[in-house]
């Protein structure tokens, strides 16, 4: 995996970010300057705070 805006690859095991608009593997500095009009980018990976989630048991 690496960024698809700058080409740049992950350091050790860490894994990047993406938009949440358009799907592009972002890393956190592409994410930070900006994806599809939104500054920071949309995160794809927000959909951890789904309230839908409250239905499970715990
Ligand atoms: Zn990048
Ligand atoms: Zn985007």
């Amino acid at each position: 995996m690496q960024c698809e805006r700058c080409g740049a690859g992950p350091s050790g095991a860490e894994l990047f970010d993406y938009c949440g608009l358009c799907g592009q593997t972002l890393c956190p500095y592409c994410m930070a300057a900006g994806c599809c009009g939104q500054t920071p980018a949309v995160s794809g990976r927000t959909e951890d705070l789904d309230p839908d989630d409250e239905d499970r048991e715990r």
